[in-house]
């Protein structure tokens, strides 16, 4: 029989005893979600800060994608791709046009996603760059994450996420990031078919590039035949306050070839919140001469691009424009950001705050190793609100793109109270 969960504390131990322990949880158990809010098992109400890694920006369980899921699961789930479905044709239409590519890869998750870029950069550089096989390069940035599979944590800079994994697939090189004299010389290395690169570095603390990066890394790319392949797993449907990061300042709600900000790059990676935190859906969208590589038997998966997921990407993504979220996450993101300066100006603990949009984080003044993030984050928790640390002593924080201003100050107030605190000590 299944066992109920009547307590945090039950659910904790069952998860310790059973489960694998490749994760370092806040001990809180969480029930319910609506909105920007989630509720324990004991009935508290918390504000969630991390939107389960940006997967949920447009809220726990939208009235509008859980529809679309449950009218769906009721009619048809998954077909395969043996046969054709009614619905992956129409979601195949309506993302390459908001996005502005003539063709999408569905997968599900987002480190198939990845994959999926890397399978397809490598095939051009053999079949229509001319590279002898076997011998293409990907380059990568320091610090990168783009996920969990033994090829992608083979150029992760990540001591903890390589360790004992090798032996490590070949073919990719690490640069720093947001260096564009270091893309241009490894760009010389005629055999690189593309450089991978978040637009705005997530897992590794919210790295934020010069202004002129990203125009860089295009113009560099394109001067040299190599694919620039954007990684928006995290960045991506508006949580930078655009669309995409690769948009720029544009604030409108879709894609749109007149904003001279916009950098389109070669291939561009969704996942997370494509699926409104609901069904996990990843998609890799690129136009024809780079897409028609992929021929039938080259790849593929089971579960993608199967009704479910299809029809929930596209509700989804309807919820982003029709609800304005990115201007929402750009106006918020602003003020998130000017009352965390006022934080950071008055108490020695906070170095700095810095993000875009509803992504930000906020460095932490103390040595790396120290556990304050942590220490901070369970206070938090106590005085209801969630977030979690990321790499050294940095606090992500990244509310669900539906909060209201008057919910986002009250956010920041008790952040101030906790900081406070520990200003104090
Ligand atoms: C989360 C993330 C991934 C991996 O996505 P999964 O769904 O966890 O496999 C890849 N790249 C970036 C930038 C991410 O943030």
């Amino acid at each position: 029989m299944m066992e109920t969960i009547n307590s945090s504390k039950q659910a904790i131990e069952l998860e310790d005893k059973y489960g694998a322990h490749n994760y370092h949880p806040l001990p809180v158990v969480l029930s319910r979600g609506e909105g920007v809010h989630l509720w324990d098992v004991e009935g508290k109400r918390y504000y969630d800060f991390l939107s389960a890694y940006s997967a949920v920006n447009q809220g726990h369980c939208h009235p509008r994608i859980k529809n679309a899921l449950i009218e769906q699961a009721g009619t048809l789930t998954l077909t395969s791709r043996a046969f054709y479905n009614d619905v992956l044709g129409p979601f195949e239409k309506y993302i390459t046009a908001y996005f502005g590519f003539d063709k999408v890869l569905p997968m599900n998750t987002g480190a198939e996603g990845v994959e999926t870029a890397i399978k397809i950069a490598r095939k051009w550089g053999y079949e229509k760059k001319g590279i002898v096989e076997g011998q293409a390069k990907i380059v990568v940035a320091e610090n990168n994450f783009h996920g969990r599979t033994s090829t992608i944590i083979s150029f992760s800079s990540d001591a903890n996420a390589r360790k004992n994994f090798g032996p490590y697939m070949p073919g990719f090189v690490r640069i720093p990031y947001n260096d564009i004299d270091a893309l241009k010389s490894a760009l010389e290395d005629d055999t690189v078919v593309a450089f991978l690169v978040e637009p705005i570095q997530g897992e590794a603390g919210v790295y934020t590039p010069a202004e002129d990066y990203l125009k860089k890394v295009a113009e560099a790319c394109k001067s040299k035949n190599v694919l620039f392949i954007a990684d928006e797993i995290q960045t991506g449907i508006a949580r930078t306050g655009s669309l995409l990061a690769v948009c720029g300042n544009c604030t409108c709600e879709g894609h749109c070839e007149r904003q001279s900000t916009y950098i389109k790059p070669d291939i561009l990676i969704l996942g997370k919140a494509i699926s409104g935190g609901f069904y996990p859906v990843s998609a890799v969208l690129t136009d024809n001469p780079i897409m028609d590589v992929i021929k039938p038997g080259t790849h593929g998966s089971t579960f993608g691009g199967n009704p479910l997921g299809a029809k929930i990407a596209m509700t989804a993504l309807e919820v982003v424009r029709d609800e304005k979220l990115a201007q929402n996450a750009r106006r918020l993101g602003k003020l998130f950001r000017d009352r965390m300066q006022i934080l950071v100006d008055k108490y020695r603990i906070l170095k700095l705050v810095r993000g875009k949009g509803l992504l930000n984080a906020v460095v932490v003044n103390d040595s790396p190793d120290s556990s304050t993030a942590w220490d901070m984050c369970l206070k938090l928790a106590e005085n209801g609100l969630l977030a979690k640390p990321t790499h050294g002593n940095i606090i992500r924080f990244a509310p669900p793109l539906v909060m209201t201003e008057e919910q986002l100050h009250d956010c920041c107030d008790i952040i101030e109270k906790v900081v406070k605190q520990f200003d104090n000590r």
